[in-house]
């Protein structure tokens, strides 16, 4: 089983104005990690072919095609979309995982900065059947675990969801701090039902991931956005992440895809491929299991989501 742990949805209606932006902040994180110069009306052409796609058909379809089983789907809440926008956002999020229970995870996207976001929250899981929840604290500029937030911890507690949060550096407007993976630890000490995806695994704070999992059993990393090391390094993807398993350990590291941003870049098939070739492809000196592949690829996500 393939599950992908991270695949954004957006709104058709408000592409024109995103679409330009989002696709100069991949191409100039392309442009950082010396991976092929690609033209912007590439990326744009590629991002827009899977961002447009109102009830979640072009997903699914292009799951199939790709050889993905299942995907988690969820908005990331903006600071400048009003409540209304972004709870019809959530609402038709959980549409899609009605319309498509098989094949679609559907995740809420409330920041708990948000004025009403416990009602937020509430309306997400019980109206809108969402069982999960996304945050991009860096962009939206906040620490995960402030005291400010915990009434709505408590919540997420309650209904035991889980939280995909971002973690990892990233080009302005993101500020980085608010991604740093041991922001949560707390997280973890004081909510016991709550387990969260550290999304991108921290990226290069990988090691900082590492040791907060060394303790703390209900975080997991996961592959998303390692695709643009895959693609620029492909040994050094392989050493890297051989280190990830040994010291994070192989059952809790799962692959994703961060799409319809990396599109452009490696399609989800091949990307899937090169997780699912790591036994034969990796440089010579570099041992990668087929039980290891295949728990990076669905199996730990299956067992976290009691598939
Ligand atoms: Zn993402």
């Amino acid at each position: 089983m393939v599950i992908d742990v991270h695949h954004h949805w957006e709104p058709s209606d408000g592409l024109e104005t995103f679409l330009p932006f989002i696709c100069r902040y991949i191409k100039s994180m392309y442009k950082s990690m010396h991976c092929p110069d690609l033209p912007l009306e590439k990326i744009m052409e590629e991002y827009f072919r899977l961002a447009n796609d109102p009830y979640g058909e072009v997903l699914v379809k292009y799951m199939e095609e790709s050889g993905v089983d299942k995907s988690v789907v969820f908005f990331w809440d903006r600071p400048s979309y009003d409540v209304e926008t972004l709870m019809d956002i959530n609402r038709r999020v959980g549409e899609i995982g009605r319309r498509f229970p098989d094949q679609v995870i559907p995740f809420a996207s409330v920041n708990p900065t948000r004025e009403n976001a416990l009602d937020m929250l509430k309306k997400c899981v019980e109206d809108y059947g969402l069982v999960g929840m996304k945050w991009h604290p860096d962009v939206a500029g906040f620490n995960p675990s402030d005291k400010k937030f915990y009434p709505m911890l408590e919540k997420m507690n309650e209904y035991k969801m889980t939280l995909v949060t971002h973690t990892g550096s990233l080009p302005a407007p993101s500020k980085s701090l608010y991604a740093h993976p041991l922001l949560l630890d707390e997280i973890l000490v004081d909510f016991p039902n709550i387990n969260i995806i550290a999304a991108h695994s921290g990226w290069r704070w990988w090691p900082e991931l590492a040791g907060v999992m060394e303790w703390k059993p209900r975080i997991y990393g996961c592959l998303t956005e390692w695709q643009l090391m895959a693609v620029a390094d492909y040994d050094c993807f392989c050493r890297t992440l051989r280190e990830m398993i040994d010291r994070m350990g192989i059952e809790r590291l799962m692959w994703g895809t961060d799409n319809p941003s990396f599109t452009a870049l490696m399609s989800v098939k091949d990307w899937v491929e090169t997780i699912r070739s790591l036994p034969e492809r990796a440089p010579e000196g570099i041992v990668f299991t087929r039980e290891e592949t295949e728990a990076i690829l669905g199996g730990n996500a299956k067992r976290l989501f009691q598939l």
